[in-house]
């Protein structure tokens, strides 16, 4: 009986620790969905055009120093990632580097 509890009580365990080993596993699938890329916005897109985009923020006129898509409050890109998706342009990303006269530091 005493070795029945302890089969038990190991195959428990090893059920646990397979758990956790999969859940950071699974966390991280859902991070490389998000950071799946799309199409770059072109600086000669219209809608990039209006909002003065450029992919490249040392270009930009007018930017406050220092701002950049990838420090903008709706740029979606992952940390690192050299470009990211922009709610200002659904369907495409943006340069991680670059602006637009909308960039916000909120
Ligand atoms: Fe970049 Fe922000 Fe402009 Fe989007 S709104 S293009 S993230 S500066």
């Amino acid at each position: 009986m005493g070795d029945s509890i302890s089969s038990a009580r190991r195959a428990l365990m090893l059920r646990l620790a397979a758990g956790a080993t999969l859940l950071p596993l699974a966390a991280l699938q859902g991070r490389r969905a998000e950071a799946a890329t799309q199409p770059l916005l072109s600086e000669n897109d219209p809608a990039a055009k209006a909002q003065a985009y450029v992919e490249d923020a040392s270009r930009a006129k007018g930017a406050t120093p220092g701002a950049l898509c990838s420090n903008c409050s709706i740029y979606g890109g992952a940390d690192g990632a050299p470009q990211g998706s922009c709610t200002l342009f659904p369907g495409k990303d943006v340069k991680a580097g670059g602006w637009c006269k909308a960039w916000s530091g909120l």
